[in-house]
């Protein structure tokens, strides 16, 4: 049909603009990372945010982040040192139904980040759960208990050990950053970040981050300092790699730079579900 009555053309024009301005300029904005949506910004939202001096950062530091290594009953040889790192099952199994029961939801790294950052909300209990070394017990036991309650975690890996006989290998990886688990790097072979040299940030942070890279498909943002230990002089190293973010253990966090240094508590394994309680659940 074809008008040149101008009130006609006049309240198509009126209805394109309103149809405009209800609908397209008024698309969440959608961020997204390999084809992976990673954040929605809300209609509405500020376009910018206010980004938070090291001090708030710091004081917002309260989401607890739970490390764990082997799960595994404890076997005749395990000393007592060791058995801070390994959480019998019964044990961590109880201690997922306990977060989950008492309303706890499991948060990336990256949401962690955008609420230290920015203040961005989280859930009413967030609570980060990682897992550091690359053992077979954290595929075949941690993440599968953790589907439950879809819940999801940070895998640390040390690449030396992928494929090796009693941790994960390359598909197990790659799995795990399918079910929406995060992957972060834990060096090559773990050896201590403040003893590294010129050629051992290649060796244990370029060649580990290369092969992380080719087995998710995807950039690896974060780290885990082996042994928790870390210095000032790894912070240049990780950020011209595009680190956003490196978790130690319970040292206090870097003044200037906390994001470098987060903070992090390892469940040991002769906690009994109070101790997990009193210490974790709040
Ligand atoms: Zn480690």
């Amino acid at each position: 049909m074809r008008t040149n009555n101008p009130i006609l053309i006049g309240l198509i024009t009126v209805g394109l603009a309103i149809f405009y301005f209800t609908t397209l300029s008024m698309k969440p904005e959608i961020e997204t990372d390999a084809g992976r949506i990673r954040s929605v910004k809300p209609i509405g939202a500020p376009k910018t945010k206010k980004l938070a001096s090291p001090a708030e950062i710091l004081q917002r530091q309260t989401v607890p982040v739970l490390c764990y290594h082997q799960i595994r009953d404890w076997r005749p040889g395990d000393s007592k040192r060791a058995k801070d790192y390994i959480v019998p099952p019964v044990s961590f199994n109880a201690q997922l139904k306990m977060l989950a029961d008492s309303g706890y939801q499991t948060i990336l790294p990256q949401q962690l980040i955008n609420h230290l950052k920015f203040g961005d909300p989280l859930p009413r209990k967030p609570v980060m759960l990682t897992f550091d070394d690359t053992d077979l017990s954290q595929y075949e036991i941690a993440a599968r208990e953790m589907k439950k309650y879809g819940f999801r975690g940070v895998f640390f890996v040390m690449t030396v050990a992928i494929g090796r006989p009693g941790y994960m290998n390359a598909s197990q990886i790659r799995e795990l950053d399918s079910l929406g688990h995060v992957v972060g790097c834990h060096t090559w072979d773990h050896h201590n970040v403040k003893k590294y040299e010129a050629e051992d940030w290649t060796t244990q942070l370029d060649k580990p981050l290369a092969t992380l890279k080719k087995i998710t498909g995807r950039q690896c943002e974060f780290f885990a300092y082996p042994f928790g230990l870390w210095d000032t002089s790894a912070f240049p190293h990780l950020y011209k790699r595009n680190i956003t973010a490196a978790f130690q253990l319970s040292a206090p966090s870097d003044s200037v730079n906390p994001l470098y240094s987060l903070k992090r508590m390892i469940v040991p394994g002769q906690w009994s579900l109070k101790d997990f309680d009193k210490r974790v659940v709040r």
